[in-house]
């Protein structure tokens, strides 16, 4: 009786298993393709001030416009692309794309000369031989300002590997700016703010989600704020939904943040609307 519950069991665990395998040979097999068919998009969620709410600077987020399965999220593919390494391509696609698209708001609205495009980039990619050319050459061809590119990688991307810090390094020397992202999240040595050299923290949602409710998480948001403070960095929350949120973030100290209150991320058409209108602050920018 236990054999044979036993033996179902493995039986339905293996079918389970060999569905999520094919499912993943056919989800790389797609992104395979769907950068030539050109299904990658991306949209954009402004970040704003938060003493006066204008908006400062955008990211830039990947969304895959699946011809079957529809919109698919980042979250979905980004780490199966992250462990193929099909996610340098896909990561080249997204900087040149950010970079071009960054340029024409510049042209279009001088003004705001000092926005900030944030480009997401996987700890695969900065890893990449040639990854930091790779970046100079997008800004040199598109003539995106250096200083308007704000590259955004995690704590564990940059954990305790020299590769990476020094193309962070290199970075900065072509005047990027370098945020660190979903900060707090990951089992991170402090010390790793001294060596790297960032220029932004972005709180995590996770802290923001129950801030007004639970101390601990106002506890830690404090404590990075305050850190944030005294190593001269700028503060970005995420996941900012309610007003009580970003009324407890500003008096926290956070100088940016990003979230639905604000902004969904929306396509590139839509931010060319509010550049340039009040909602905007001219020539301001994500210090660093
Ligand atoms: P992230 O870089 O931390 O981006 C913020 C995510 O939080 C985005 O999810 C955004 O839509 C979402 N978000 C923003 N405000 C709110 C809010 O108020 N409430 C809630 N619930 N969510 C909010 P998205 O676009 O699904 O992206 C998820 C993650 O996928 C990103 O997290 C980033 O790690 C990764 N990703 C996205 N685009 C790229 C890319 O081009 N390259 C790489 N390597 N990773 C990317
Ligand atoms: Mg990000
Ligand atoms: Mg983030
Ligand atoms: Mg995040």
């Amino acid at each position: 009786e236990a054999k044979g519950r036993g033996k179902s069991m493995w039986v339905r665990y293996t079918d389970e298993m060999g569905a999520r395998i094919s499912a993943e040979a056919e989800l790389i097999r797609e992104m395979r393709e769907a950068l030539d068919a050109g299904q990658f998009e991306l949209v954009y969620q402004p970040i704003v001030r938060l003493t006066d709410l204008k908006t400062t600077g955008v990211e830039a987020l990947l969304r895959w416009n699946h011809p079957v399965r529809g919109l698919v999220s980042p979250v979905e593919f980004i780490p199966v692309a992250e462990k193929t390494g099909l996610i340098v391509a896909i990561g080249r696609w997204v900087l040149w794309q950010a970079c071009r698209q960054g340029v024409a708001w510049l042209r279009a609205n001088p003004e705001v000369m000092g926005m900030s495009v944030g480009v997401n980039v996987a700890g695969r990619q900065l890893k990449e031989h040639g990854f930091v050319a790779e970046v100079a050459r997008a800004l040199g061809e598109t003539g995106m300002p250096a200083s308007c590119l704000t590259i955004e990688v995690t704590e564990t991307a940059v954990l305790d590997d020299q590769e990476s810090l020094d193309a962070l390094l290199a970075l900065r020397a072509l005047g990027v700016k370098l945020a660190l992202d979903d900060f707090g999240t990951a089992a991170s040595s402090l010390g790793l703010l001294l060596t790297t050299p960032v220029t932004t923290l972005k709180l995590d949602r996770s802290f923001v989600e129950s801030i007004t409710t639970v101390g601990r998480q106002s506890a830690v948001a404090t404590a990075v704020s305050q850190m944030a403070g005294a190593l001269e960095l700028s503060s970005v929350a995420e996941g900012i939904e309610t007003p009580e949120q970003r009324d407890l973030l500003l008096a926290l100290g956070y100088e940016f943040g990003q979230g639905y209150l604000f902004s969904r991320p929306v396509p590139a058409a839509r931010i060319d609307e509010i550049i340039g209108t009040p909602a905007w602050v001219p020539g301001s920018t994500i210090t660093g």
